[in-house]
This record gives C-alpha cells, structure tokens and sequence, in this order.
C-alpha cells in the first residue's frame, strides 16, 4: 500500500464516520447515503472507495437523545486526514467543514416538515428543542466553542467573556450595519443567507414564523451568547424598527414558544443591534437576569384595569408591564413607548430629538410569558451625545472602556454582559500582577480603575483563589455600573414621576 493510498484510506473512513452520524443525527435517509457519499468525493475526484469497508447502517439510537451530538471531533478528523493526503490546505478547513456539513444536512424544506411534526405532536417548545440540537449536530450552531466561553454570575448579573466574536468597537460600521452595498443577499442576515457558500452559510437552517400575520423566519446564532440564542427576522429586507406592532409580533411569538423570550433591540444606532438596516428580534431559551428583577413600585392603569406597570430594581431604566389580556400589554406598552419617544428633559440631558430634529429616545421591549400572564419589559433607551460624551451620553463612559466599549444592545442591557475575548489574556497579566506583588504592567495600564478596586479589596492578599474571585466581582461591578450609565433616569424620583404623568396610579 502506497502512503498515498494509506492517507485516503483516512479520508475514506473519516466520510463515512461523517455519513453514519448524519444518518443518526440529522436525518439523512439510509436511501440517499451512497449518494451523499459520492456527492462528497466529487469534490475532491476521490474515486478509490474500498465498498466492502462500507459500515452496515446504524440502527443505534440517535446521539441527539441522550443529549447533543457534536460533529466537532469528526470534523477535525476528516480535515486532518484530508490535509495529510493533500486534498486542501490547512486553512481551508473550515470551508470544507461548512461545506461537508452542509452537503450532510436536510434541505430546508425537509427541516421545516420535520420541524412542523414536532411542533404538531409535542408543541413549539420541543420543537425548537429539535431545532436547537439540529444546529448543533450540523455545525451551524458552534455550541462547542461557545461551552468554552468563561461565564460567571456577578452582581446581580451574568458575564460572559466571547472568545469567538471579534471585538466591534466602531459604531459607525455598527449603524450600517453588516450591509452590503448593492451586494447578494443585501445583508447578513437576509433570508437568501440560507445555504449562501459566499458567506460560508451552506449550513444555515430557518423556520419560518407567522408575526402579525407577516412572513417572519427564526434561525439560531451560530455563535450564540446563551442558551439556544437566535434571531427572528422579518423575510422582507426592511429597517429596524419599534412600534405599536412590534408589541404584538412579540407576544405572537412567545404565544408559540412559551418557554422563549423575544426581544427588540432600540433601533437606534450607538444603543442597539449591529444590524440595523434589517429588521429582527433577538430572543432564546434563557431567562435574562432583568426578566427576574424584583420590582420596587407597582401602578395601576385607569383604562386597562387587568395590567400593571411596576418599576424594576435594576441599574438601566426600565418598566415592565404585566398582564394577562394581549390588548392590554399592546395598549399600555405603547402609551409608554410613546410618551418616552417624546419626553424632553433639559436638566437631566435628556433630549429627544437632536438639533437637526432626529429622533433619538427609543425603548427595548422584552416579552416573556409567566404564571402572571405576559411580562413585557420596556428598557428606555436614549442616544444623545455631548462634548463630554461624545461616544454616547448614556453609553458606558470612557473610563470603563478597557472592559467594555462597543455599544450595550439588548441582551447586556437585560444583564447578560458579552466581554471580549482579549480580556482573558488581559485579567491573566493582572492576576500574575496581584499574585507577584507587583505594581500594574505596563502592557496593562489602561486597567488603572480596575487596578485601584482590585488592590483596595485584597488589601495585600496574593491568595490565587481570592485575586481570581475579586476580579470576577469587578467585572460585575464594572459591568453594573455600564448598566447605570445607560440608565435615563438616574433617580427613582424620575421614573415614579414619569409613570405618574401618564395617569397611571401607583399601588
Ligand atoms: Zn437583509
């Protein structure tokens, strides 16, 4: 046997290890495996396939049962052997990874049958369960990577380090949005995105979604910041925007999958979402730390006696309104969202439109579905700079900056914080720092604040356990303190007198 011989003999049994798992995982009919075979060794003119060493079907359960399927480690084998036998360069492994994968998955009409059957006999939650470890099984979703993601509780709220996203500091790029002038799809996240090999999507799965009786499609992110995190997104190519119907495509969609929540990013750049030129929700299987704030005022509403407006114990501005009746949630929601779009503040800096009359106060609804009935958080949200804030008058403030400096969206201004994967190597060097004795390196520097905390709160202890715990608590605390940047409304006196002006009654 010739080494060239020997390394396909590796490439052959790392497609067939692929192809069984398929058919475990991601339903890849017995009928079409020799043909999804060969449709992958065309790619490389691969035509020495040894039959007999053909593996007998699998009837073994699916992986996915007992609980993910990773195809992580097969991936990696069938790029190494195929590298060694020189089909491609290293580098294009993850190309041919998608592509593989890609070639391994159901058509999308086929997933959305199967999503439907599941969604008929088990309800949406299952089926989105289905979904979710679909994704994961055909390397869509990069759940492997992201499990490996630091993550830790802190003051109240939840940090997560990114190891995975690159850093997205400039909000310019951030208000075009991930567009693509004149190009094909028109952006990152148009439906025509679904098996796109010019953006490496041939993995990509949707399921559509009725919201308000407009076409609407869910897919997960593939780089997801929490549990089965993903986008519902609106099939038509149209901006970002929060209105009177936006409350009820929320409260459609939890309707459906009860155990989700969905939110609205303000459509506003420097505050909201990286895509604005494209209207979507952002939402997943988590319960965000605001969605379990406690509260520390309640009002009533004159016209709507079935909702309540409560006031929440949480470091940004925000309201949630909490009923039973849909109409009711749309309504108050609404006369809310209104009347911040058009409150003007001098004293406080709180502007509502710019000089040139733009439009800059927006909120960030939130819908979950509880034993209360519907939760509706509305997060109040404003985009006005100064000479002194340049960047964002409530944006976080510059001296937090080494931590965190590209825009609080949705899901940190809910507490689920996502810090750059920089950061690790950063906090290694100051730990090292703290644990030695020494002074701030100067690698570091820009950490002076931290610094300064971090030193005052050991107060001389170099104890590994004790640096590594109280630089967890400064995250937190940093982190909390951003929120409070973002906050409007600085005092509870504010936001009690704002509900009162709207003719709500506190309880
Ligand atoms: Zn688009």
């Amino acid at each position: 046997m010739t080494a060239a011989t020997e390394n396909l003999t590796e490439v052959y049994a790392s497609i067939d290890s692929l192809v069984a798992f398929a058919e475990r995982n991601l339903g890849l009919d017995e009928r079409d495996a020799d043909w999804t075979r060969n449709n992958i060794f065309a790619l490389f003119g691969l035509d020495s396939y040894d039959v007999s060493a053909t593996p007998a079907p699998s009837d073994e359960a699916s992986d996915a049962e007992a609980s993910f399927a990773y195809p992580d480690a097969l991936i990696a084998d069938f790029r190494a052997a195929a590298v060694a036998a020189g089909l491609f360069e290293p580098e294009e492994g993850p190309v041919y990874a998608d592509i593989i994968m890609g070639l391994l998955s159901g058509t999308p009409s086929s997933i959305e049958d199967s999503f439907e059957e599941e969604e008929e006999t088990d309800g949406g939650m299952e089926a989105m369960h289905w979904f979710y470890r679909y994704c994961v099984a055909n390397n869509y979703v990069k759940k492997a990577v992201l499990d490996k993601n630091p993550r830790f509780d802190s003051h109240g709220l939840v940090v997560t380090i990114n190891l995975a996203k690159p850093e997205f500091k400039n909000m310019k790029k951030a208000a075009a949005g991930n567009s693509v002038a004149g190009g094909y799809p028109k952006c990152t996240i148009c439906h025509e995105n679904e098996g796109f090999a010019g953006r490496n999507k041939r993995t990509l799965r949707t399921i559509p979604v009725t919201l308000g009786g407009e076409q609407w499609f869910w897919q997960f992110s593939p780089y997801g910041y929490f549990h089965q995190h993903g986008i519902c997104v609106n099939m038509e190519h149209t901006p970002m925007h929060v209105d009177r119907d936006t409350f009820g495509h929320l409260l459609d969609f939890v309707d459906r999958f009860p155990g989700y929540f969905l939110g609205c990013n303000a459509a506003l750049p420097r505050i909201g979402g990286s895509v604005l030129a494209h209207d979507h929700y952002q939402g997943g299987g988590e319960l965000l730390p605001m969605h379990k704030a406690a509260t520390w005022a309640s009002f009533t509403v004159p016209e709507y006696p079935d909702a309540t407006v409560e006031i929440l114990d949480w470091p940004g501005t925000a309201v949630r309104v909490v009923s039973k009746n849909r109409e009711s949630i749309v309504e108050v929601s609404d006369k809310i969202r209104l009347a911040w779009q058009q409150f003007d503040d001098a004293a406080a800096n709180i502007a509502s439109h710019d000089a040139d009359g733009n439009r800059q106060s927006a909120v960030s609804p939130s819908a979950i579905i509880t034993e209360r009935g519907y939760e509706m958080s509305l997060i109040f949200r404003n985009n006005a700079v100064s000479e002194e804030y340049p960047e964002g008058i409530f944006h976080a403030h510059p001296e937090f900056w080494p931590i965190k400096q590209e825009p609080v969206g949705l899901i940190e201004a809910q507490g689920l914080f996502i810090l750059p994967g920089r950061l690790v190597d950063q906090l290694g060097v100051i730990e090292d720092a703290l644990a030695a004795g020494e002074s701030l390196p100067e690698s570091v520097s820009e950490f002076s604040l931290e610094w300064d905390e971090l030193t005052a709160a050991l107060n001389g202890s170099r104890d590994r356990d004790a640096i590594h715990a109280a630089v967890q608590d400064e995250l937190g605390s940093v982190c909390e303190r951003i929120l409070g940047n973002t906050a409007v409304f600085k005092t509870k006196e504010q936001t009690r007198a704002f509900l009162a002006n709207l003719g709500f009654n506190e309880a």
